[in-house]
């Protein structure tokens, strides 16, 4: 029985989705004005493998996620300017073309990552009408105001309001953030439409009921989560007793007080049904023990960790090891370390498959692979305790009790969750490029000369290319590894 934390009810408690098997599940998504860091890396692969846990639980995981391209600001508190049109600003382009730019990037980090894409992804400027029928929904139950710079959900109508975050909203007072909007009534308030400003244009703005102007950031996630999970919306009215709660919403830690909790305002407001019964959220990826993040300016991209001669896939060995509730502080000796570790269970796994290929090194032995698997199992459902999962996979590695073959099948199957792309095939290729060749050559002299560390560095080099190789009594064997 799978058990997750619920940031919702602060405890851990039993998965049960409501038509089980399908599992309706909204990921906040990036926004797309400029790369996205290994911080916000490490948040989708968490999702990922919140769906790969989903899945290996017979459930059938519908996914959305959203693409933010417009109203996201640089403040969280209305105020600022929109992180797209400063984007576009930067680099000469207008906001269309870094949009189209970066979501291609973002998809690029996904297939990098082997995370599995979301069922429906959705770009925020595809779906202004649903949002401003929202907005409108909302207008008739009388949650929202309109001042100068635009149409605010009035907070103080909810009595629930902040329930996620459990926020003190009495405690909070007008002044006491930083900037606040004038005319705004209360501090949580926030903007569902904002107003083109008269002296200045804008490159993304629509006709509304209310004016000119953009949508506010959380409106986005409630529409399309509506749209494609609810699918209730008819007439300017959410039909509360056909509306449908979604399973499971994820994100960050940072979207938990103001994020999430107005996607539940606006979504409860709107449907009269409670918005989604689970809440996943991800702990973030640290630097020198602060937050990594674009306005720090302390953040590495995909680049960075390719140009260092990494792949993504040791960046998602390296995330595996830290439970998606704990911070986690990276550092490129970590990954050097993640990189080792994944060759060297990559060079198992090739060497079970040679063996597998030639059966006749399989030799009887005692089983224990049911406790592995069991012990597997009731790590990933305790909350997704990928940790533990992966040491009980190295613990099974080193079992001389297993077979090679057991071994060999129940990390396939585990890797169905770590993602690691391990269940390559091999197969014989007729010519092995020069490239390999010299790495082969240069690895049996230093062999030759007893240095093994330097020798299992060109075998990571090998691997990282694609080749395995097999020390046999006639020599080194060298063979390709493909899908
Ligand atoms: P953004 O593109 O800023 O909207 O962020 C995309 C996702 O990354 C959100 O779910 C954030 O909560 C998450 N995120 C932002 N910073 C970090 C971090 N340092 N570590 C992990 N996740 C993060
Ligand atoms: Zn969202």
């Amino acid at each position: 029985m799978l058990k997750l934390y619920n940031t919702l009810t602060r405890k851990i408690e039993p998965f049960n989705p409501i038509k089980p098997p399908r599992v309706g599940m909204y990921s906040c998504g990036p926004t797309v004005y400029d790369f996205q860091h290994i911080g916000n890396l490490r948040t989708y692969t968490n999702t990922d493998i919140l769906k790969r846990v989903l899945s290996l639980n017979g459930y059938d995981v519908f996914q959305v996620m959203n693409i933010t391209d417009v109203g996201h600001l640089t403040s969280n508190e209305d105020t600022g300017e929109d992180k797209m049109e400063k984007g576009a600003r930067r680099e000469g382009k207008s906001v269309w073309e870094i949009a189209k730019f970066y979501t291609e990037d973002f998809f690029d980090s996904l297939k990098k990552l082997n995370i599995k894409p979301a069922n429906v992804i959705s770009r925020a400027t595809d779906h202004i009408k649903e949002m401003i029928d929202l907005i409108r929904a909302l207008e008739l139950k009388g949650y929202t105001y309109r001042i100068g710079d635009g149409v605010y959900f009035d907070t103080s109508r909810l009595r629930d309001y902040g329930k996620l975050a459990r926020l003190d909203t009495k405690g909070l007072k007008a002044g006491a953030r930083i900037e606040v909007v004038a005319g705004k009534k209360h501090p949580t308030d926030f903007a569902l439409w904002k107003f083109s400003e008269a002296d200045s244009h804008r490159q993304m703005e629509w006709d509304s009921p209310w004016g000119k102007g953009f949508p506010g950031w959380h409106i986005e996630c409630s529409a399309m989560s509506l749209k494609y999970l609810g699918n209730t919306f008819e007439n300017n009215n959410f039909h509360g007793e056909r509306s449908r709660t979604i399973d499971v919403h994820s994100g960050g830690v940072d979207h938990i007080p103001v994020h999430h909790t107005n996607e539940i305002a606006q979504s409860e407001v709107a449907t009269g049904k409670p918005f989604a019964k689970y809440w996943v959220h991800f702990a973030h990826l640290l630097v020198s023990g602060q937050k990594m993040s674009k306005s720090l300016g302390n953040f590495y991209t995909k680049d960075d960790i390719e140009n260092r001669g990494f792949d993504l896939l040791d960046l998602r060995y390296l995330y595996l090891n830290t439970h998606y509730r704990s911070t986690m502080n990276f550092t490129w000796k970590s990954i050097t370390g993640a990189k080792r570790a994944l060759g060297r269970l990559k060079q198992k796994i090739a060497n079970y498959k040679l063996e597998t290929l030639n059966s006749k090194f399989e030799k009887k032995k005692k089983m224990s692979k049911n406790d592995y698997q069991n012990r597997f199992i009731t790590a990933i459902n305790t909350d997704l305790n990928i940790p533990e999962a992966l040491a009980v996979t190295w613990e099974m590695v080193d079992d001389s009790k297993v077979t090679n073959s057991d071994k060999l099948n129940m990390i396939l199957e585990f890797d169905k969750v770590f993602g690691l792309g391990l269940g390559e095939k091999i197969h014989k290729e007729k010519t092995i490029p020069q490239e390999i060749m010299i790495l082969v050559k240069k690895r049996e002299d230093l062999r030759a000369q007893k240095e093994w560390a330097k020798s299992d560095e060109v075998r990571i080099k090998i691997e990282n290319k694609g080749y395995v190789v097999e020390d046999t009594e006639s020599g080194t064997k060298v063979k390709s590894v493909k899908t």
